[in-house]
């Protein structure tokens, strides 16, 4: 067990984005960005005498970038843009921005950028994190070194080691944690947020709101106005989706589905219609994320259709209000929280267990807290879908986030919800399985997974499916 108290902001798990991965286009985005703001605070003479830029991309970075668009978006931050607030559709148009628009800022001039400042290393490494990748600032000599082959070690002016950690996150080499304030009620996994929730007498709403405020400084009403931010963007990313349609980037061709569900999801009456309606909300989301469109990472870019599909079902299917919607979304965090403090919300560390795994567990969550039941039986339904995602391989077919990835989000949506059926239907105190324990399975087998099966779309669907 971590001896790590879980200081997350919500917003830094549910963080609005482009797609189509968290952890090999916003994180990356994200390296881009710092490091066109650390170049800045260098000195006259060494910008001066700077030529170029090289990003070199490593691990699951460089096996299944260019599927993912890692390229793209290192180039987009090192030209100034977050991902927070880069427009939603700059990764698609990236190949039509003017040739004068693409350059870093030096502050004493501005260095060309382009696609062929990437290189694509190696997938095998030793760096602590699989995915990896490390921005030059390199010197006159640079050009001529490379053409003459000698090693140019020398002329690199200014280099940073960057990690993507998952989930949109970003370390870097000597990283070390911010000192966070200490959330109100502290608490590393399930068992001690329910023990707290015990001593303190406090609803878990209410728990999860009192943390937020002191690890993040808003206000509870700031902090449910950011919420029904976030909500608003999940439900307009699944109406954008469902309104769209066409082909997806990239060489597989594939069809965006979404629209023509919801339109069969209409003409049904039966139990079918249900069923339909949240396959065709997750499709939504999921193919607007593999367009690279914006969408909210939930955990996860990959997994970010199962939650908003939950959503418009509590909205439209249960008629719960936005209150009883943003509770929910709190249990979400708080088991999102729980898994990545305690194993892994990345595909490139544990596989799909950790992205559509922890999605359907968080989703399933939700949908029992909104409806008004226990911590107990909200852990229970979490424990249930996450148990039933276990083993669960990251294999996208030609290192595009499309096939199994967009089916899975519906497939998750789907199974979230009957988790949550179960476990609003058990008896709660005789459910066995504790989520502490999945979580720790999760892990494990994580651990043991082959490298083939995280995110290098070297073995699996990756590598047995063909297309042309
Ligand atoms: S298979 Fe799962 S983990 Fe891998 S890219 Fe797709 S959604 Fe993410």
């Amino acid at each position: 067990m971590t001896d790590k108290i879980i200081t997350m902001s919500i917003f830094d798990l549910l963080e609005a984005g482009p797609g189509p991965s968290s952890s090999h286009t916003i994180a990356p985005m994200k390296a881009g960005f710092d490091f066109s703001e650390r170049v800045k605070t260098l000195s006259e003479k060494i910008l001066n005498n700077a030529k170029g830029v090289r990003v070199r991309l490593y691990g699951s970075l460089s096996a299944t970038g260019k599927g993912h668009g890692t390229d793209r978006a290192v180039i987009i931050g090192l030209m100034g843009n977050k991902p927070s607030t880069c427009p939603p559709t700059l990764l698609n148009d990236f190949l039509n921005i003017p040739k004068e628009q693409k350059f870093i800022d030096l502050r004493v001039k501005k260095l060309p950028l382009d696609l062929e400042n990437i290189e694509h290393s190696s997938v095998s490494h030793n760096f602590p994190y699989s995915n990896t990748l490390i921005i030059e600032l390199l010197s006159e000599e640079y050009l001529a070194s490379r053409a003459t082959s000698k090693d140019f070690q020398n002329s690199i002016l200014f280099s940073w080691e960057y990690y993507s950690v998952g989930g949109g996150f970003l370390q870097w080499k000597g990283y070390t944690e911010p000192k966070n304030i200490m959330p109100a009620h502290p608490y590393r996994n399930m068992t001690e947020l329910k023990n707290q929730l015990k001593i303190k007498k406090l609803s878990l709403e209410k728990l999860l709101l009192e943390n937020e405020t002191s690890i993040s400084g808003l206000s509870e009403e700031e902090i449910k106005a950011k919420l029904d931010k976030i909500i608003y963007i999940m439900k307009d990313t699944v109406n954008r989706g469902i309104n769209t349609e066409g082909v997806l980037p990239g060489p597989i061709g594939l069809k965006r589905k979404a629209k023509r569900l919801k339109e069969c999801a209409d003409a049904l009456q039966t139990i079918d219609q249900y069923l339909c309606l949240l396959d065709s909300y997750a499709y939504a989301v999921a193919e607007e994320n593999a367009a690279g469109n914006t969408i909210v990472t939930a955990p996860t870019c990959g997994a970010a259709g199962v939650i908003p599909a939950v959503l418009m079902i509590l909205e439209e299917h249960f008629h719960l209000d936005i209150v009883a919607q943003r509770s929910g979304l709190l249990a979400a965090a708080a088991i999102g929280f729980i898994a990545k403090n305690n194993a892994s919300i990345a595909g490139a560390e544990v596989g799909c267990q950790g992205e559509i795994g922890v999605a359907t567990a968080m989703a399933a969550a939700m949908i029992v807290q909104a409806e008004g039941y226990s911590p107990k039986v909200v852990e229970n339904a979490a424990e249930i879908a996450l148990e039933h995602q276990l083993g669960l391989t990251c294999d996208p077919v030609g290192g595009y986030v499309q096939i199994p990835c967009i089916e899975r989000n519906a497939i998750g949506a789907v199974k979230a919800c009957n988790a949550a059926l179960i476990a609003e239907n058990e008896n709660p105190n005789t459910h066995i399985v504790s989520f502490d324990t999945t979580v720790k399975a999760m892990r494990e087998i994580g651990r043991d997974m082959n490298r083939k099966f995280k995110e290098t779309a070297l073995g699996g669907l990756a590598i047995c499916m063909t297309y042309c």
